[in-house]
């Protein structure tokens, strides 16, 4: 079967990882049709907007996307095209596995963590306004729906691989109303949910257990800032961004993207790590039932960072992005 899928290959180095993850993905194998779709900030210059109608048309067609990243202005100037695409999608699930890969380095070993983060509300609904000359507001949404919702999935997320407690993560202490409501609600959702057991963390210490015994939290599940924050602190755990894979997860949808973001400091010199892209691929692959290829894949990663031999810059090695992506299109011929 031939799946259809919308890539956008993003900005920065997203089209380096993309096109690396496209031959990968060949090379296992899965027949895919790719419907290319850009967004960001070349695209307004043509289209006057960064996030045309057309990619969000072609993910509600086809279902599925993969994504490049998309690099933002600090302060003045567009809104974040990634944000935009989550809320205009309702991708509410924003599911983060933060797992080492054997062979990066000894003290990355083991952390096998999922964070599950709100991905449409808090401060990221775009409420922003100047109160008066030097005064700023940003506004916290959190709705009982969206906190019901996240929770459920992550409960549901657990169940369905076998993990055995859920963390919510919070700062109920000082936001009593905002960060309360979330509690609120995963205490609700976790009475449904007997088999698996639920635990409590304020962010700020949650942050220190994830460098002292990550595994202990095991899936957590919280707001959209704090879980922006954790998957990078997880990614440092684990050997860095370039590794770190993602998912955002609606019912109309589903776009696979890795957590790093667009790093203009190495774009267009080749020296990128596609790893945490293809990656995402691999969530996608099981997503849409390839899970044999998405296997394969998975294999052919253990092996090559197993072996050590070639490796991207950012884990101490020498091999160009194309190097890298050849040696595993290699080592899954041979596995
Ligand atoms: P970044 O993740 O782009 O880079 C942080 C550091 O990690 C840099 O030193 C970079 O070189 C390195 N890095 C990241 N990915 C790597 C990879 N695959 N291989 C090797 N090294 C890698 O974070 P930033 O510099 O804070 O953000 C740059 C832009 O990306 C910003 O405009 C931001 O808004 C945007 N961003 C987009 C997304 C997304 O599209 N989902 C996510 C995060 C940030």
């Amino acid at each position: 079967m031939t799946h259809t899928i919308t890539l956008i290959p993003g900005d920065g180095i997203g089209p380096e990882v993309s096109r690396a993850t496209q031959v990968v993905l060949e090379a296992s194998g899965v027949k895919i049709d790719w419907e290319i779709q850009h967004a960001g900030a070349a695209v307004a210059e043509t289209q006057g907007t960064t996030l045309p109608n057309s990619v969000l048309e072609s993910i509600r067609r086809n279902k599925i996307a993969l994504k490049g990243p998309i690099g933002t202005p600090i302060g003045k100037g567009f809104r974040s095209v990634n944000v935009t695409l989550r809320q205009a999608l309702d991708l509410y699930a924003n599911v983060r596995p933060v797992k080492s890969l054997h062979g990066v380095e000894p003290r990355f070993e083991g952390t096998d963590i999922v964070i599950v983060r709100e991905n449409t509300e808090d401060l990221y609904a775009g409420l922003e306004l100047i109160i008066m000359p030097g005064v700023a507001q940003s506004i916290k949404l959190i709705t009982e729906r969206s906190c019901t919702r996240i929770c459920e999935y992550a409960f549901d997320y657990a169940a369905r691989l076998g993990r055995k407690r859920v963390t919510v993560v919070h700062k109920a202490n000082i936001m009593k109303l905002s960060d309360g409501l979330l509690l609120e609600c995963f205490r609700k959702v976790a009475l449904k949910h007997p088999k698996i057991e639920p635990a409590e963390m304020i962010v700020d210490a949650c942050a220190m257990q994830m460098v002292r015994n990550a595994n202990k939290l095991d899936v957590i599940v919280t707001e959209n800032l704090y879980g922006d924050i954790l998957s990078d602190l997880g990614a440092g755990l684990v050997g860095g961004l370039g590794i770190v894979p993602g998912a955002n997860i609606g019912h109309e949808a589903a776009v696979f993207e890795a957590v790093h973001g667009s790093a203009p400091d190495i774009a267009g010199k080749g020296l990128a790590n596609p790893t945490a892209l293809i990656q995402s691929a691999v969530m996608m692959l099981h997503h849409i039932g390839e899970s044999a290829a998405a296997q394969k894949i998975d294999r052919a990663l253990i092996t090559l960072y197993e072996r050590g031999e070639v490796r991207t810059a950012d884990l101490g090695g020498s091999a160009s992005t194309d190097e890298f992506t050849e040696a595993l299109c290699k080592a899954m011929a041979t596995a």
